[in-house]
């Protein structure tokens, strides 16, 4: 007799259906559904109730009963369940992983660094909530104080790329901080949030996280608009975040938001490394199969180490393996649907005609056993900044190499662009290199090392990236409201009548 490996979707121990979590249950009031299909194979993974407003009137009543007592609960309860969630997806982040290269199509050994991220999200929380003091100040016979309190029913909408860490930068501080949420994951990439909430479930009260899975203009319109929703939580494009930041000012509820990017990756002359530096620059763009706000998506190069440099990236290119997400060698995978694919490929199309040096890469490849994917070679172009390939956010694996000489014209272009997520530079000169850092307009920038995040530096846009700072202690901030009390120890002797 010979034993067979169980199919991945086996090995992932899918359900074939998915309800919402409200209110502690996977139940429904809505029978519509819509399916979550493998990008690579087109296999049909699960069927998923396609939340309606139903959901969210039933998730937001959940989410706002459960309030008060999650509110009143001690800090250092909520944190030993934060930091048990993260216990039970570390116990269990193979099978998490795998969910995910199975649902997005993203190679599972990211998809297992997502898992591990995120699982350091909840921990951190944990910790931060129990040091996140307000203020105080003695005052002539007395006190002023400031309290932190949470703010209510937070409404939290995700994107598709990384699901496990976009859904712990938003729940991990709402919930430490004491707010109740109701969270709808993407249409692409629901099926480990869902997943998540099976462990949730057993861990939090009833309604304190409500899950709520469905399209974007339907539940996640009905999110924004519920009136008991008292703050809003977005990470997504900069269109649909301008329709959030409507919604809040519509309700006057906070509003924060993480947005898209196009991130300047700046080379000088002066740096020995030149094959470190090449590795950085392919990673800053293809990780994620490009599919990343935080892509080094515009690769300055200097002049003095053009020459040099481009052969090596050339070749770096040509050595990236795209392959099936599940094979162990695989650099790059398949694209997130084939709507992005098209979207990927019409842009390095575009490239092309607008007369973009096509150095590498840039086609689509069937990998055997996933015909259905879209597998596309990461594309290096040599370009201007003023090219759409250089100004548009693409989300995918394409990248604009710009020949800089003048440094001021070099800042003027990096920073040349609406977005200001992220930045990278590369050099040994520390003055050089921090001098830079202030010049450019990102919110985070990386010296010597892309991509480097580090739990509790904050990360959070400026300008069409978005506003407020996630993955840091002050995110707590952006969740609860500052109440000032001012204490005397007697009434004042009075004063004011004649
Ligand atoms: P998207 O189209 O803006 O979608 C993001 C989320 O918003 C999805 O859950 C979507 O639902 C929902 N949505 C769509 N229309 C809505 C509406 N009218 N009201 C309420 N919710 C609505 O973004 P995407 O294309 O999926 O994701 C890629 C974008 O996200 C890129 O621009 C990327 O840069 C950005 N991003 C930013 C960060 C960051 O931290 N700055 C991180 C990751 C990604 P559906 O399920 O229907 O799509
Ligand atoms: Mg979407």
């Amino acid at each position: 007799m010979t034993t067979q490996t169980p199919a991945p979707a086996a090995q992932a121990g899918l359900s074939e259906r998915y309800q919402p979590l409200i209110g502690g249950r996977f139940a429904s009031p809505t029978t519509e559904t819509f399916a979550a299909i493998n990008p690579a194979t087109g296999a049909h993974l699960a069927d998923i109730t396609r939340g309606s407003q139903a959901d969210i009137t039933d998730a937001v009543a959940a989410a706002k009963s459960a309030f008060p007592g999650w509110a009143a609960t001690p800090v250092e309860q909520r944190s030993a369940m934060l930091v048990e969630l993260a216990r039970v997806i570390d116990a269990n982040i193979d099978r998490l992983a795998l969910i995910d290269a199975l649902d997005i199509g993203r190679r599972v050994s990211e998809t297992t660094i997502d898992h591990a991220r995120a699982a350091d999200q909840y921990r951190f929380f944990a910790a931060a909530a129990v040091t996140h003091a307000g203020w105080n100040r003695s005052i002539a016979g007395g006190i002023a104080i400031a309290k932190r309190e949470p703010i209510g029913v937070v409404g939290q909408i995700i994107p598709w790329n990384v699901p496990a860490i976009m859904a712990a930068f938003k729940m991990a501080p709402a919930l430490a901080a004491g707010n109740t949420v109701v969270l709808k994951p993407d249409e692409n990439a629901s099926l480990s949030t869902l997943e998540l909430g099976k462990y949730i479930s057993e861990i939090f009260p009833p309604g304190v996280v409500n899950i709520v899975p469905g399209l974007g203009e339907e539940a996640g319109a009905a999110l924004t608009a519920h009136p008991d929703v008292q703050k809003l939580a977005f990470t997504g494009s900069t269109e649909v975040g301008r329709l959030i930041a409507h919604a809040g000012a519509d309700r006057l509820v906070p509003v924060s938001l993480e947005l898209g990017g196009k991130s300047p990756n700046i080379v000088f002359p002066d740096v020995t490394d030149v094959d470190a530096i090449v590795d950085n620059a392919a990673f800053a763009v293809a990780h994620c199969n490009g599919q990343s706000c935080l892509a080094g998506t515009r690769l300055f190069v200097h002049d003095d180490i053009y020459d040099t440099f481009m052969p090596k990236l050339v070749a770096g290119f040509e050595r990236i393996v795209v392959g099936s997400p599940l094979d162990p060698t695989t650099v790059v995978s398949c694209l997130v649907s084939s709507e992005q694919g098209e979207r990927v490929l019409d842009y390095i199309d575009i490239g092309k005609k607008e007369g973009a040096d096509l150095l590498a890469g840039g086609d689509r490849i069937d990998v055997p056993g996933n015909e259905f994917g879209h597998f596309v070679r990461p594309a290096l172009f040599a370009t201007e900044n003023s090219a759409r390939i250089a100004q548009e956010e693409i989300f995918g694996p394409v990248l604009s190499v710009i020949r800089w000489n003048d440094y001021d014209t070099m800042i003027a272009e990096a920073n040349g662009i609406r977005y200001g997520l992220a930045a990278g530079l590369y050099t040994n000169d520390i003055a050089n290199a921090m001098k830079t850092a202030d010049a450019l307009e990102a919110g985070s920038v990386w010296i010597n090392g892309y991509f480097n995040m580090i739990d509790g530096s904050p990360f959070g846009g400026y300008k069409d990236s978005g506003f407020g700072s996630e993955y840091c202690a002050e995110t707590l901030n952006m969740y609860t409201h500052l109440k000032s009390v001012t204490l005397l120890n007697e009434p004042v002797a009075p004063f004011f009548l004649p």
